[in-house]
């Protein structure tokens, strides 16, 4: 290798930090060592530390050595051929054949002079020779030189001969360790493809040198913006050396940009770019204007693979041309203002609780003789920002998919447990509440650990806590469900069947579940007493629940009618819009202290008459 490719790589590697200092970043590159001599490698290893090297990995096993290869990201390795357990020669051969490190540079130690060992390993693929015993200089002028031919092949291969930007394989490499790293952060990772139609009309009228002219204005530009502090946003911490930019091809740019807030700020983001691009250029006499079409595709929603994040990209941004109007579009073609209300929504309920943005409504749950307060159910209610306050079905659905259910789960039951616990200290009696637990809380086997740490710290008694649970997620692990809810009824606490009839509850099991309490689901309750099918179900569920020792409870009464109807089967108690609608906890309390001044609930005016 001669020292002109040295001088002329290194030049090329070195930043003006580097020069000031006059370090070579190719003293930080990683060398291995391969050597069944532990005298030979410490040698070896002082004077490359010398010479300013201070990455090292050794190993005196050959065998050892394809595994560390593939964990740690070797520049040079250094391979000794005579090694008692395997020779140099075959680990050599192993690694040219591997497709991952087939093109690992390989300085070959050799005691012997003769030329046949340095031809076989000429021919099984060695890029340099070092003869033992290894003379410093010599070993420091052929790492180096081997290194930096390396790094500039590297370079070569990996960045845009046009504008030094990263071609599409390094720029792959970047998205899709900003994929891995989105697990880990919180927002939108945005890949747009950018197409500049005017870079290749500017080959045809001017010529190559005015299209590559343009070209490396609009990649300054890219470059400029992909790293302005507006842009490159604060929530996340960015995966180093990650590129942010790439030219794809002749006339399309990429640009990636992780930890967006919200569908909202990719857009306006897709804005400024357009705008930034179309901003005229002066080549020769000529003002031309790179005027943009950008496809946006976002990690997560539209995908998590670099696969599927580049084509959607590319398809939006085709798109977006074709039609003429509207200089970005979005990959999925549902991105309609629901989808991104939904987008939207999901990124901001991360955190909701911790924010303080959700609050509980409770409603009383009455014995249906005597209208007298037996409970309530917590039910949770997100005080958004813009929205105002949303109930739960706009939004847990969203937590579900989200992956957040469990934590806003946790804070109802603690917030629950602490507000009960409060009324209780009031004197506004002993009365039990209920929370909605979702099916992931109950499957992810901390539930147990959960309820017992939220009493301790709420200081409410166990018999005040009712888990409502549903049928599906009782039947989905029976087993696993079953012994669950033994263990929290051993804590104390009771259990209870929510929207009892709309899962597909196997009656054989049911007879072995530890609960407490079945409730019947309010579609069976809105047509009666009119519909004689819902009469005949209502009837047989209160008779099922009874004679399976549950205390059974119809949800959504709204009418007297109802009421009556539930009179005469016999069911226990009741929750509905007849009495009150779920209340924020201080009317929660007010109504509680109302009732506690007088021993029974006071009826609906409807039931005595006074409506
Ligand atoms: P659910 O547990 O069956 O709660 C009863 C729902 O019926 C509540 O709706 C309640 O406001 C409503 N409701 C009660 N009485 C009447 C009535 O007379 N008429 C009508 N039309 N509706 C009545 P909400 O608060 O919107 O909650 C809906 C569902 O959201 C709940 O159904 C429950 O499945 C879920 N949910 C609520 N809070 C939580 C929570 O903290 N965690 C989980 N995982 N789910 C929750
Ligand atoms: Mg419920
Ligand atoms: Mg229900």
């Amino acid at each position: 290798m001669s020292h002109d490719i040295w001088a002329l790589s290194q030049a090329g590697e070195l930043d003006d930090d580097d020069a000031a200092t006059q370090r070579s970043p190719l003293l930080d590159a990683k060398v291995m060592m391969v050597d069944d001599e532990p005298l030979m490698t410490e040698l070896i290893q002082t004077h490359l530390e010398d010479a300013g090297y201070r990455n090292f990995v050794v190993t005196h096993d050959p065998r050892e050595a394809l595994d560390l290869l593939r964990r740690e990201e070797v520049g040079v390795l250094l391979l000794d051929l005579m090694m008692p357990q395997m020779s140099g020669f075959d680990l050599l051969q192993a690694i040219r054949a591997d497709r991952d490190l087939r093109y690992t540079p390989v300085i070959v130690l050799t005691a012997t002079t003769g030329a046949d060992a340095k031809l076989r390993a000429l021919q099984l693929g060695a890029t340099d020779f070092l003869s033992k015993p290894v003379d410093a200089s010599e070993l420091g002028l052929r790492v180096r030189n081997t290194l930096a031919y390396h790094q500039y092949h590297k370079r070569q291969a990996n960045l845009d001969g046009v504008t030094g930007l990263p071609n599409q394989r390094l720029f792959d490499r970047g998205l899709a360790q900003m994929v891995a790293n989105g697990a880990r952060v919180r927002g939108l990772l945005a890949h747009f493809s950018i197409t500049v139609p005017e870079c290749l009309h500017l080959r045809e009228s001017l010529g190559q040198g005015s299209a590559d002219e343009l070209t490396k204005v609009l990649a300054r530009r890219l470059e400029k913006f992909a790293t302005d502090e507006s842009v490159a946003t604060p929530m996340v911490t960015p995966v180093e050396q990650a590129p942010r930019t790439a030219r794809l091809a002749a006339d399309q740019f990429g640009l990636l940009i992780e930890g967006i807030a919200s569908p909202r700020d990719v857009e306006a983001l897709a804005q400024r770019l357009v705008a930034m691009l179309a901003a005229p250029v002066t080549v020769g006499q000529h003002d031309i204007h790179g005027s943009a079409w950008v496809g946006i595709a976002l990690s997560p929603t539209d995908g998590i693979g670099v696969e599927a994040l580049r084509k959607g990209a590319d398809l939006a941004a085709r798109q977006a041309q074709q039609r003429g109007m509207v200089r970005y579009q979005f990959a999925s073609a549902d991105l309609n203002a629901q989808s991104l209300r939904k987008m939207t929504l999901g990124l901001q309920l991360r955190g909701a609780a911790g924010r303080g943005e959700l609050e509980l409504h409770y409603q009383p749950k009455l014995s249906v003789v005597g209208n007298r307060m037996v409970g309530c159910e917590a039910l949770v209610r997100w005080n958004h920002p813009e929205h105002g306050l949303m109930p739960p079905g706009e939004f847990i659905f969203l937590a579900e998919e989200l992956g957040l259910i469990c934590e806003i789960g946790t804070w109802v039951m603690g917030s629950a447990c602490r507000e009960a616990a409060a009324w209780a200290a009031r004197g506004l009696g002993h009365l039990k509440v209920a929370v909605n637990v979702s099916k992931r809380q109950f499957q992810r086997g901390d539930l147990c650990a959960c309820v017992q740490e939220t009493l301790r710290v709420s200081g409410l008694a166990a018999d005040q806590l009712v888990l409502e649970l549903t049928e599906s997620m009782l039947m989905d692990d029976v087993a696993g469900g079953l012994e669950l809810m033994h263990a929290l009824t051993r804590l104390g606490v009771t259990l209870s069947i929510d929207d009892f009839g709309t899962g597909y509850s196997s009656l054989n099991y049911l007879k072995h579940f530890p609960l407490s309490e079945l409730k019947i689901d309010r579609s069976f309750i809105t047509d009666l007493p009119g519909s004689a099918a819902d009469v005949a179900i209502v009837r047989a569920i209160i008779d099922l629940g009874h004679n399976l020792g549950m205390s059974v409870v119809a949800e959504g009464i709204e009418t007297t009618a109802q009421l009556a109807c539930l009179q005469q089967f016999d069911c226990d108690h009741y929750q509905g819009y007849l009495y009150s609608k779920p209340l924020p906890a201080a009317k929660f309390a007010a109504l509680l202290a109302d009732c506690d001044r007088m021993p029974v609930a006071a009826p609906h005016p409807a039931l005595t008459g006074q409506a």
